[in-house]
């Protein structure tokens, strides 16, 4: 088996990507049977404990506060709601739940506590827990770590450049630094992007150099297609061909031949051949249930049905990482900090995010 390479460059990325596609198809296919098995494939479920009213402006995202969404936002859910769903999705064939929260940063107090609480009761029922709260501090993930978390998710969304057209209320550094305190515990790090925006290919190239070069890659690298919310600045986008999004799994596969590549975001714009592509590609993971946080996705039975017809599998939890232990709140060995981390405040000013806010003021 080769070894793991930490020093892709953009030029290098994009030749792959630019391959004709049945080279690119078969490099990659034959990376894929080398590292995992071809016909398993990892089932997530993502679920919104807390959504909307987020204070960012990430331009792709109808959960932020200053867009005209029809996202309708939620406390934070209960401990007793998140373990009924989570029983819900290991009767449907997950293995992970990810709790994703719309918060900038993870702050120390009651929410976060109950928080982990979750972390322990979902690792308590045997499944993978995964957390995707924004930006958090060594001592944070130390504590989400103690509680049995299996993976921590922050999406590095684009390459560096294309990162700021798309967002302006905190920094790419920040979201290095968060994953970096990540690594400080056994959590696994998932991290990926969302093709779709209005990028061009070398930022998509740009955004597999800065995951490809940490060390190690993410376990787990989820491809977001985008699916242009009406009222969002990007809303407008064009749907991204099918190509496209083989092409960026196959080059994930061939660069980080280890980590999970998960088709996320916009499923439901693609076929099953579509979707057998990327599998074929190296794709072995997907995200189920009918919505991804706040965006439709296909239907746990249609997924299943497609499984049984290409002969997949769903992957068993823990298969690739022994599953943690979880430490009872009493006995922690960590305090709330009640940290203020000095997260970045980016200067810089999005064209077309202000447009969204001045359409916003005209229309109240
Ligand atoms: S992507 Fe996350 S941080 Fe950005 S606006 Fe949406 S919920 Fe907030």
């Amino acid at each position: 088996m080769s070894a793991i390479k930490h020093n892709w460059t953009t030029q290098e990325i994009l030749d792959i990507y630019n391959k004709p596609i049945m080279e690119l198809l078969y490099e990659a296919a034959t990376i894929h049977r080398l590292h995992h098995d071809p016909n398993t494939v990892q089932v997530s479920t993502l679920l919104s404990i807390k959504t909307g009213g987020c204070s960012e402006d990430c331009g792709y995202c109808p959960q932020a506060a200053r867009y005209h969404t029809n996202v309708e936002g939620n406390d934070l859910m209960t401990v007793k709601q998140v373990k009924a769903q989570a029983l819900r999705a290991k009767s449907g064939g997950s293995s992970r739940v990810c709790m994703g929260a719309a918060w900038r940063n993870v702050k120390d107090g009651e929410e976060f506590d109950q928080v982990l609480e979750m972390v322990r009761t979902i690792n308590k029922l045997d499944m993978e827990v995964c957390c995707t709260l924004g930006m958090v501090t060594e001592n944070q993930a130390k504590r989400l770590a103690e509680a049995g978390l299996y993976a921590y998710n922050h999406n590095l969304d684009s390459s560096e450049d294309y990162y700021k057209k798309v967002i302006s209320t905190r920094g790419f550094e920040d979201r290095l630094q968060t994953i970096d305190n990540v690594r400080k515990t056994n959590v696994t790090v998932c991290s990926g992007g969302i093709i779709g925006m209005g990028e061009k290919v070398e930022d998509r190239a740009g955004m597999l150099v800065a995951l490809s070069t940490l060390n190690p890659q993410p376990e787990s690298t989820p491809i977001n297609a985008l699916v242009a919310v009406e009222g969002t600045p990007l809303e407008n986008q064009e749907p991204i061909v099918i190509w496209d999004m083989i092409r960026m799994v196959a080059t994930t596969r061939i660069i980080m031949p280890e980590t999970q590549v998960r088709l996320s975001a916009g499923r439901t714009q693609m076929t099953q051949e579509g979707q057998t592509l990327c599998f074929f590609a190296g794709a072995n993971s997907i995200f189920a249930g009918d919505k991804l946080l706040t965006t439709p996705n296909p239907d746990v039975s249609d997924d299943m049905k497609m499984f049984e017809i290409l002969g997949l599998k769903p992957q068993k939890p823990f298969t690739k990482k022994a599953q943690p232990l979880t430490v009872e709140a009493a006995d922690s060995t960590y305090e709330a900090l009640g940290e203020k981390p000095k997260w970045t405040r980016p200067t810089h000013k999005i064209e077309r995010n202000e447009q969204a806010k001045q359409n916003r003021k005209s229309s109240q």
